[in-house]
């Protein structure tokens, strides 16, 4: 009989940890995760490494290549072959040579406004911080040196998305609209997003409509507990979602659990009205941190997968403005600072001449210790700034059902 080898395709990609003897093949074409069991994994790591397939000394060989040709995962050749793997872009970061200009994918700006609405959730920490809104008063605030003259340093980067968030943003008035408007002047392709709570919209569309500028995308913040068998208050919350809907650009709800309210009558209602997403936040507390997983599983295709290979899943491409003139790796580190705009006159020139930003943005979960042997850690996505607020470590790790608390 004629001596075969048997190899997966350049769509699938084989992670290994040999310590846990664990594996998972990443299939990025229709972007599964496959974990494998220890025979399998076992298998077929032999077969990788280019073994003859009559070597492979295991009763399940057989019926692993069969499975994996049905299922166009891996073929078997006459000869051993190389595979490159697919990609897209370029081979490998570059370095030595200039860099290409920085992507920004979300440049967050938090407004100098305040709140009274006193929920019982404002400032804990929770699973989502960055899209849900916070009330933090500040001594000196953005408006000191005058956001004007700094927007358009902002905008020239041409973010895809500009988030304003801060405690209730309607109180700026009209220069909310004003800020709104010279954004959508200054780069035009920028989506624009204000992280506001249902009741500050639905009172703002209230007082008057007009006030409202189209321009505006937003990320809706709906506290489960606002809906305990409240009629008044779901009326006025369809109200504000069906003007949401017709008027301005997109919305995104982010319920927060701070109840104990089944959410799914919730959810059904909100999906009535053809939202982009819907982002669902948990409150942290000691007493649930078992149930609070700080790792979501998602499709990894080539981008996905090779983006998490070198970067981190979420601070890559973020950048946040605070209300008294830092610049963040993202709106909830605060202590991560890149520059202050109040004294440095090219803070830009900094994070990206110097590449300050690699720090963060480079950061794949293969730099975090507990991370960076898992077969999952292409494919999660994680908060950052969640594990560094629990752990005081930017490379910690606290909250992973997978590492155990
Ligand atoms: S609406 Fe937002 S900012 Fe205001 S109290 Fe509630 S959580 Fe805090
Ligand atoms: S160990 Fe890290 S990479 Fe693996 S699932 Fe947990 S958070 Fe994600
Ligand atoms: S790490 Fe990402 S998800 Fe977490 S607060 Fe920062 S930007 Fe938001």
């Amino acid at each position: 009989m004629k001596e075969r080898f048997f190899k997966l395709n350049k769509w699938n990609i084989l992670v290994e940890n040999d310590k846990a003897k664990e594996a998972a093949i990443y299939n990025l074409y229709n972007g599964d995760i496959i974990e494998l069991d220890e025979d399998w994994a076992k298998v077929i790591h032999y077969l990788q490494t280019g073994e003859l397939i009559s070597k492979v000394d295991h009763p399940k060989t057989p019926e692993i290549i069969q499975t994996l040709s049905d299922k166009s995962i891996g073929k078997c050749y006459d000869k051993l072959i190389y595979e490159e793997k697919t990609r897209k872009g370029m081979l490998l970061p570059l370095k030595g040579i200039q860099s290409p200009p920085p992507v920004i994918n979300r440049f967050f700006i938090q407004l100098p406004t305040n709140c009274n609405l006193n929920c019982s959730f404002c400032n804990s920490l929770n699973s989502i911080p960055c899209l849900t809104c916070s009330n933090e008063k500040s001594e000196k605030n953005v408006e000191h040196f005058d956001y004007r003259r700094f927007l358009p340093r902002i905008l020239d980067l041409k973010p895809i998305n500009l988030i304003l968030h801060g405690g209730n943003p309607f109180l700026l008035g009209n220069k909310l609209n004003n800020l709104v408007n010279q954004c959508k002047y200054l780069s035009e392709s920028t989506q624009i997003w204000v992280v506001t709570h249902w009741k500050h919209l639905f009172s703002k569309i209230k007082e008057n409509k007009r006030n409202l500028t189209e321009n505006l995308n937003c990320y809706i913040v709906i506290p489960a507990s606002n809906f305990n068998e409240d009629e008044d208050n779901s009326k006025k919350f369809c109200y504000t979602l069906d003007y949401v809907k017709n008027r301005l650009q997109s919305f995104v709800p982010v319920i927060v659990l701070d109840s104990d309210n089944n959410i799914e009558r919730l959810r059904e209602e909100i999906m009535k009205f053809n939202p982009q997403g819907l982002y669902v936040s948990h409150i942290y507390r000691k007493s649930n941190f078992r149930e609070f997983n700080n790792s979501h599983f998602v499709r990894v295709n080539v981008e996905t997968f090779w983006h998490n290979f070198y970067h981190h899943p979420c601070l890559y491409g973020t950048l946040a403005l605070t209300s008294n003139g830092k610049i963040l790796p993202c709106p909830h580190m605060k202590k991560e600072i890149l520059a202050d705009v109040m004294n440095d006159s090219e803070p830009f020139e900094r994070i990206f001449g110097d590449r300050e930003i690699d720090k963060y943005w480079n950061l794949n979960l293969g730099k975090i210790e507990k991370c960076k042997e898992c077969i999952f850690r292409y494919g999660c996505f994680e908060c950052r700034a969640v594990e560094l607020k629990l752990t005081n470590d930017l490379l910690g790790k606290f909250l992973c059902s997978k590492v155990g608390h």
